[in-house]
């Protein structure tokens, strides 16, 4: 499949590449990668510095922590005291995301989303979630 991103981008872009990598994303990365996917991970150059760049499908993945992403599951919990900080701190979060989400939509790039709930329960899901988000695409 044709590079969707020139030349001269694709190096910015590789070179803005660099190693982060929680236990969460390390085993996404690693979903993606042997789906037979080629990925870019932490990307600076876009919106939010997504993840996981899957440039053949023109998709973005977020893999977010379900606490300082608001997920609502039950690892979303609020710590106790400080509350108008912590309320601060949380809606400041949500908005950034769904902004990154907006611009990213903007530019022509499909988002997803990967809980940290998620991933724990069963990786495998996550994938097909993922695979069926871009056959309906
Ligand atoms: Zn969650």
């Amino acid at each position: 499949m044709a590079d969707i991103v020139d030349a001269q981008t694709r190096s910015r872009i590789m070179a803005s590449v660099r190693i982060r990598g929680t236990r969460l994303e390390l085993a996404v990365q690693h979903a993606f990668r042997t789906a037979g996917y080629r990925i870019l991970v932490n990307v600076s150059e876009l919106p939010g510095s997504p993840d996981i760049v899957v440039p053949e499908l023109h998709t973005v993945v977020f893999v977010h922590g379900c606490f300082w992403h608001r997920h609502g599951c039950d690892k979303s919990t609020t710590p106790r005291g400080h509350g108008l900080y912590w309320r601060r701190k949380f809606e400041e979060n949500v908005r950034r995301d769904s902004r990154n989400r907006r611009q990213l939509r903007r530019l022509g790039w499909k988002t997803f989303t990967i809980w940290e709930c998620q991933q724990e329960r069963d990786i495998t899901r996550v994938k097909h979630a993922f695979l069926a988000l871009n056959r309906r695409a």
